[in-house]
């Protein structure tokens, strides 16, 4: 029998089929259960009536009582409104409006009480209120319930139907105050009971009317966790399935080639981290599961020689091993960088790409297929339908986030026995978004940098500064240093943005000029043959100035550029930025960073900058990253589906989030496949979630 929170919406009481028409359209509201779960963003704090000279603060949301007296139009322009002055014996304070001025001169009524509400600005001192809400209190009439009045996410087509917050308030009060309401229970009681938590039932009704604020910390209390719960759940039962369903090639030994290199041609000694982490790697790679691990480290850590061993190992043991980059120039410097190696070793290692010609490619793919090929590097051409592979043991991506996907699905359909993966983060991204984003896979951290790296000086400079940085510019290619110089990608419109790059160009030529100077210039808009070649310039030396948009923000290696000059600085995010420097630091000399802005940065500009100026750990500025912008807008983490987190913010929610990854960890420890008595709730829960396919999360 259906439950009663399956009800379709226009069954609700004040409700109907137009109304429902609109919720099912604008908000996806189908069923009362779809209603109930539409959660308040924020509640009105109608339990008490401030008074007006106690007010303080900005952008605080009050309600207030007292009489107005209408002032009428004021102001030109955009800055035209309608002004009314409300009085409640203790002060008094300007109400405005900007829309529906006829009306509301029409509707308010000099020496009324009203009740007021709204969100205080408070513009030097000076306090006001625009668009406030108002309920005239009628004499001697009860008045209502002071009380805590949720507010809901709209749309516009929903106002445009006057179908506004008041209406969704209604039709939750009604749904909640059925006789028949009713929400079962998904947390197990043993878990309810460890954490005191409130009933489902409870929290529901409480999240949407709660009776004071602290029944309203104690519903979100209970509905972050369980979000979060069911999210780590998903994650650590994909994980489980795959480890059941899928064998893991075994690489138990390592071998010559892995020796060869490590004892005889390793250009370095391997850090701690790399050393541990590809002891991770090593210990996977035997269990007999299929390894998915995620390999963070900072710009620089060195994740390419980890790959490199384990690629290594692969080969030891019969397999093949590919490594997938995002773009081009990125596959091109992977396999420059590791050719000499590989073939010091007497291996076979080839490039695929889109550029790759159909006469090589065709010879490619049948060495491929014949075992003849020992690693394959390259970009989205790796996984294309004809590409095969005698035996693929290792996939490498590496700065995963450009791929989306459904392309790391199709890699994964190649071969019936799984290839072990590993998945290389461009950044640093924080622990607890690797838990939510990655939370099916392993995660392996190299934190720490090979040894003698001097940090990055990093600065701040007004535009006004340019002639004294041109001349820092100028003495750095002097004592035979190179130079990048970043201007931001003009988004949408690859026209402005080649403008914006030309005359970036002309200024910074007048102070550097041709041909005393020599130029590369790198953009969009070039083909790839002719971004390549103009790379190869500038990696060999033959000019000394990079001209570029952000294509050159991922792996670019040129250890010689020793300055990263950043115009415009305040349009690039953090990640960004930090990408972009970790382009310098790479060879022996001290390098530079110089951020340009122009003046009067916003507040989040500057903590941007600031945290630029402050620190080179990759760790620390992901954080503020992360803090900044909040999870749905990093990169990579949009397409994951798994931030649609309604209630919990990882920002905040951290002790919440690692608490529920334990109780799932422990849950499914003790009970896999769900099937003890204990269990039902959670299974009753799942069964609703449509079952994505399981492709799409698979990395
Ligand atoms: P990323 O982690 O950003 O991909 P890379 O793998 O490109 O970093 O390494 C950056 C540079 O550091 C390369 O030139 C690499 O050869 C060098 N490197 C890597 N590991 C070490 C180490 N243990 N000691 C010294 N240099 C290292
Ligand atoms: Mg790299």
């Amino acid at each position: 029998m259906p439950h009663w929170l399956d009800t379709g919406i226009e069954y609700l009481k004040g409700v109907g089929p137009q109304r429902a028409e609109a919720l099912k359209k604008e908000l996806g509201i189908h069923t009362l259960g779809d209603l109930l779960s539409h959660y308040p963003f924020r509640h009105e704090d109608r339990s008490q009536v401030y008074r007006i000279n106690g007010l303080q603060g900005d952008d605080v949301w009050v309600q207030l009582q007292g009489t107005v007296r209408p002032v009428g139009m004021t102001g030109q322009g955009n800055g035209r409104r309608y002004v009314a002055m409300l009085h409640d014996g203790s002060g008094e304070i300007e109400l405005v409006w900007f829309k529906g001025i006829v009306y509301v001169d029409r509707m308010l009524k000099p020496g009324t009480t009203y009740r007021v509400y709204g969100k205080i600005n408070n513009f030097k001192g000076k306090l006001s209120i625009a668009h406030p809400e108002l309920d005239a209190l009628i004499p001697n009439a009860p008045i209502k319930p002071l009380s805590l009045v949720p507010v809901y996410p709209l749309t516009e087509g929903m106002r445009r139907k006057k179908l506004e917050n008041k209406f969704l308030v209604t039709a939750a009060q009604n749904a909640v105050n059925s006789t028949l309401y009713d929400i079962p229970e998904n947390l197990p009681q043993a878990i309810l009971n460890k954490y005191k938590f409130i009933s489902r039932k409870d929290a529901v009704k409480e999240l949407h009317f709660p009776q004071n604020l602290a029944r309203l910390e104690e519903a979100k209390r209970r509905l972050k966790f369980e979000e979060l719960f069911y999210l780590q759940l998903r994650h650590l039962m994909l994980k489980g399935f795959r480890n059941r369903t899928y064998k893991g090639l075994v690489f138990d030994k390592v071998g010559t080639y892995f020796h060869d290199f490590y004892d005889n041609h390793l250009p370095f000694e391997l850090t701690g981290a790399q050393k541990r982490v590809l002891k991770e790697i090593r210990n996977d790679f035997k269990t007999g599961k299929q390894c998915n691990r995620l390999i963070q480290g900072d710009v620089g850590s060195g994740k390419t020689m980890v790959a490199m061993l384990s690629m290594l190992i692969a080969i030891d043991n019969g397999y093949q091993a590919c490594m997938m980059a995002p773009t081009e120039i990125l596959a091109n410097q992977h396999f420059d960088g590791l050719r000499d190696w590989v073939e010091t070793l007497g291996l076979r290692m080839e490039l695929l790409t889109g550029s790759t010609t159909k006469k090589k490619r065709e010879q490619l793919l049948i060495d491929l297929a014949d075992g003849q090929i020992h690693i394959l590097v390259g970009t989205h051409a790796l996984i294309e339908q004809d590409v095969q592979y005698k035996q693929l043991g290792l996939v490498v991506i590496d700065e995963q986030h450009r791929f989306g996907v459904a392309q790391r699905a199709k890699l994964w359909k190649k071969g019936h026995v799984l290839p072990h993966i590993l998945v290389m983060t461009a950044t640093p991204i924080p622990r607890t978004l690797a838990m939510t984003v990655y939370g099916d896979l392993d995660v392996s951290v190299i934190d720490e940098m090979p040894a003698g790296r001097k940090p990055i000086v990093t600065v701040h400079r007004q535009e006004s500064m340019r002639p004294a940085i041109m001349e820092f510019l100028r003495n750095e290619i002097a004592k035979g240093r190179q130079i990048y110089y970043v201007f931001p990608l003009i988004e949408d419109s690859e026209k402005l943005d080649l403008n914006s790059l030309m005359s970036g160009y002309d200024m910074v030529s007048t102070y550097l000029p041709p041909p005393q100077f020599k130029y590369s210039i790198v953009h969009g808009k070039l083909k790839t043959a002719e971004k390549d070649a103009s790379m190869n310039l500038f990696k060999n030396h033959q000019t000394d100035i990079l001209i570029a948009t952000t294509v050159i923000e991922v792996g670019v290696n040129v250890p010689n550029a020793s300055v990263m000059v950043i115009e415009n600085a305040e349009r690039f995010g953090l990640a960004q930025l930090h990408q972009l420097r970790g382009r310098v630091g790479r060879g022996n000399e001290q390098s530079y960073c110089v951020l340009i802005t122009k003046p009067g940065l916003g507040e989040n500009g500057y903590k941007r900058i600031s945290t630029m100026v402050n620190t080179n750990d990759g760790f620390e500025i992901a954080q503020v990253d992360l803090e900044l912008r909040g999870p749905g807008e990093l990169d990579g983490t949009k397409q994951s589906g798994v931030l649609e987190l309604k209630l919990a913010d990882i920002r905040y929610d951290e002790s919440t989030l690692i608490a529920s990854r334990v109780e799932a960890q422990q849950w499914l420890e003790s009970d896999e496949l769900l099937m003890k008595p204990e269990s039902a709730p959670i299974k009753a829960e799942l069964a609703k979630i449509p079952n994505r396919t399981v492709w799409s999360k698979i990395s």
